[in-house]
């Protein structure tokens, strides 16, 4: 049995859709298949922008409503026939208007809760997987939705929920048992629901979690998850030109790059996975013959990988002292903080921490989102009043619009000149880099850079250390 995953890229347009439906034609001709489908594309960011509007009190939310509701019309009206079509047009209108519903409530309401957003932002995949369910029927093919708010036991983190698999995994068995070969499963991705059957949703591009969750419960052969690229590549394609695939990748390798911001895949992705050692494909939907990318259990001598990730709209804070002493009360305290706002890895909005000591010099610094910086720094100066006003602690400086460049290479590529030639290429640019700091090894390194030099510091990184592969990829071309 597959899980097979389309994100939103697959199913962006009338055209992308109907190629996502032929996939799935095929795909169920060879085997028994789950299907996890997340919204249509840039869908769930005009829900969050709807939930923005009307928390504001302004009318925008209607015409961002109405788009969302003449998109999923529009593709209705072409992907499905007749006598279908009457009920799906009938299950559509009622998402719509509990959409109208929700947001007008929000309008009138003056606090908007992380739970009513939820339950609105999580429309967008109950739209597109009703669509897609019509759109097989359509072409005589057996689907039925599955809703995964029924199986997706989670707590009531709203926002980025956690799974209690223990629930999950016996819900999910229970759900898919004794389902007829001839039945296509249609799942909503990024959605489940905790203890008070609330819905939340798994953290953005959370779909990939849902298949990979299925998947494992299920024990099932592969999960693939179908995007728009051949799989993992050595960079953003929209950021490097001359990128190359990585053929075959470890779970820890992915669950890393996809930490540090190569967001084809969602990071906690692996755990479900790696626990069951079940592999995973990563495939392109506009590419279908490319291999992908395999993702699986893979010794670290064989690695193979050279990726270089980014992550931007961060702030460095850095905090300084004269002398060393009593230097770690201080770092405990600044732990504190970080701890109670969950800041403890760098994952949508996490931290961070890196120190120096010397005997004369101590400094603390952490990477943090721009977004809650300044709360944050707030905090931290409450916290330290006293030290601030007796020069104790002589300065906090923040830093605003940094980028974080990670560099990965596996064993095979590992050099001992690589790091040189990585601050050269930099240096000889003029990028300055404010930080640094190994992740596992001494050759796992990222770097913190002003964000407006974010692209051209990956370029050059690329460019620099993939220098052969990317001469190769040219040889083949000419
Ligand atoms: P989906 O809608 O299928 O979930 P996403 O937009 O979430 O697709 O992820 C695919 C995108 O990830 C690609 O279009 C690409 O721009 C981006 N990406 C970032 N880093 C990488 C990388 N190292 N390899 C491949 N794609 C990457
Ligand atoms: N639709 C959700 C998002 O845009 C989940 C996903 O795409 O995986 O984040
Ligand atoms: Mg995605």
């Amino acid at each position: 049995m597959k899980v097979i995953k389309f994100g939103g890229t697959s199913i962006g347009t009338v055209e992308r859709f109907i190629n996502v439906v032929n996939i799935i034609k095929n795909k169920c001709e060879e085997d028994k298949i789950i299907v996890v489908l997340s919204a249509i594309g840039g869908i769930t960011d005009e829900l969050i922008n709807a939930v923005y509007y009307a928390s504001e009190k302004n009318n925008n939310y209607l015409k961002i409503a109405e788009k969302i509701k003449s998109v999923h019309f529009d593709f209705l009206n072409k992907l499905i026939r007749e006598p279908i079509k009457e009920q799906i047009i009938t299950v559509i209108e009622k998402i719509i208007t509990e959409l109208f519903i929700k947001l007008q409530g929000l309008y009138q309401k003056n606090n908007v809760s992380p739970k009513d957003k939820d339950s609105i932002i999580s429309l967008g995949e109950y739209l597109s997987n009703n669509l897609l369910v019509g759109a097989l029927k359509s072409i005589g093919l057996e689907a039925k939705f599955f809703d995964s708010k029924n199986f997706i036991r989670t707590d009531s983190t709203f926002g980025e929920a956690n799974v209690n698999f223990h629930l999950t995994n016996k819900l999910i068995a229970e759900s898919f048992r004794d389902i007829d070969r001839t039945i296509i499963p249609v799942v909503n991705g990024f959605v489940g629901s905790d203890e008070q059957g609330n819905v939340t949703t798994l953290g953005r591009s959370g779909s990939d979690y849902t298949a990979a969750i299925i998947g494992a419960a299920l024990k099932a052969d592969i999960v693939e998850i179908w995007t728009d690229v051949n799989g993992v590549l050595s960079a953003d394609p929209k950021i490097v030109e001359n990128t190359f695939p990585i053929k075959e990748l470890d779970y820890n390798e992915v669950a890393e790059i996809a930490s540090f911001g190569a967001k084809v895949i969602f990071p906690k992705s692996m755990e479900p996975l790696q626990k069951q050692n079940i592999p995973m494909v990563i495939l392109n939907s506009f590419n279908p013959k490319d291999k992908g990318t395999v993702v699986r259990n893979k010794s670290s001598e064989s690695s193979d990988i050279r990726v270089v990730t980014s992550m931007k709209n961060l702030s460095l804070v850095m905090l300084e002292k004269q002398n060393s002493k009593e230097s770690l009360g201080i770092l405990i305290r600044l732990l504190k903080i970080l701890s109670k706002h969950k800041l403890t890895y760098l994952l949508n909005g996490g931290t961070i921490l890196q120190q120096s000591m010397g005997i004369h010099h101590f400094v603390v610094s952490f990477i943090t989102s721009s977004l809650t910086v300044e709360k944050l720094i707030k905090e931290v100066q409450n916290e330290f009043e006293y030290e601030l006003k007796s020069s104790i602690i002589s300065k906090i400086r923040v830093l605003n619009n940094v980028a974080i460049i990670s560099v990965f290479v596996g064993n095979k590529y590992r050099h001992s000149t690589n790091i040189r030639r990585i601050f050269e290429t930099l240096s000889n640019n003029k990028i300055k880099v404010h930080l640094f700091f190994h992740r596992s090894s001494i050759e796992d390194i990222s770097l913190v850079v002003d964000q407006k030099n974010e692209e051209a510091a990956i370029n050059l990184i690329h460019n620099e250390l993939f220098f052969e592969e990317i001469k190769k990829l040219e040889a083949n071309v000419a």
